[in-house]
């Protein structure tokens, strides 16, 4: 696929993230529609491509794609009383190229997320089933709560789970603290991000951890949701979810899927 005069980075790059768009942005999969949700990859230790504002996931064209620096939309993040203006400001001047499209606020979450150890790429989604989740009570338990191993294999231990908050640079300053008090606890990087109200994130190293676990995700919330209907949802003990998520067979399994 030919690259956009606009983005200077590798075709190759930008077919991989056009392909992960175009199956998180799929019709089928009710994970995103219209200009909903946004995907990312680095492209080296100074610079990533991401959506451009209003573009759509599922038909998302090389000329829709931007590339910015990671440094001054990580440092936006310490910013304190910036006006939405000045956000604006900072998402244009991040671009490496001024004539390209304008990156989605969204940018800066995806930015911080893919300076942590081994993500490459992030895929944002609004999904149906991980959403009618996020929109009750119930999203805390479903993001410390596991039913499944194979969720546990795809999708981690735990999810984050950040609570509502405008999108844009108070969301991302949101996604940071929380991600950062994860990773103390629970000793690893996430994989999956929950934004109450708001929808999904998954991190990985290759867009097919990036699918896996979006769409275990959305499995698990299938499930989760089915359980609580017909009463109450027998979990696996913190103990058993830690035992595989730590295996080495489960490990094996991962590498051979690609999630790591
Ligand atoms: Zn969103």
């Amino acid at each position: 696929m030919p690259a956009s005069p606009a983005v200077k980075t590798s075709p190759d790059l930008i077919a991989r993230l056009l392909d992960l768009s175009h199956q998180l942005g799929r019709e089928d999969r009710k994970l995103a529609i219209l200009g909903e949700g946004n995907a990312s990859a680095r492209v080296s230790a100074d610079t990533f491509i991401v959506k451009a504002s209003g573009s759509n996931l599922a038909t998302l064209a090389s000329a829709g794609v931007t590339e910015c620096r990671l440094a001054p939309l990580i440092s936006s993040l310490d910013a304190k009383g910036l006006a939405d203006t000045d956000v604006d400001e900072r998402l244009v001047a991040a671009q490496v190229d001024a004539t390209a499209k304008k990156p989605s606020v969204e940018a800066m979450f995806h930015a911080w997320l893919l300076t942590l150890p081994g993500v490459n790429f992030v895929g944002h989604t609004h999904p149906v089933a991980v959403n009618s989740i996020l929109c009750t009570k119930h999203a805390r338990t479903f993001a410390t709560r596991r039913l499944c191993p194979d969720e546990i294999v795809c999708c981690g231990a735990e999810f984050v789970l950040v609570p509502y908050v405008d999108p844009g640079l108070k969301l991302a300053q949101a996604i940071r603290r929380a991600v950062v008090a994860y990773v103390k606890r629970i000793g690893r990087a996430p994989r999956v991000i929950l934004l109450e109200n708001h929808g999904l994130i998954a991190l990985g190293g290759t867009p097919e951890a990036v699918m896996a676990a979006t769409l275990m995700a959305v499995k698990a919330a299938e499930i989760y949701a089915g359980g609580v209907a017909l009463g109450a949802p027998r979990f696996l003990s913190a103990a058993v979810a830690a035992r595989i998520a730590g295996r080495p067979d489960e490990l094996y399994r991962e590498k051979m899927l690609g999630l790591r």
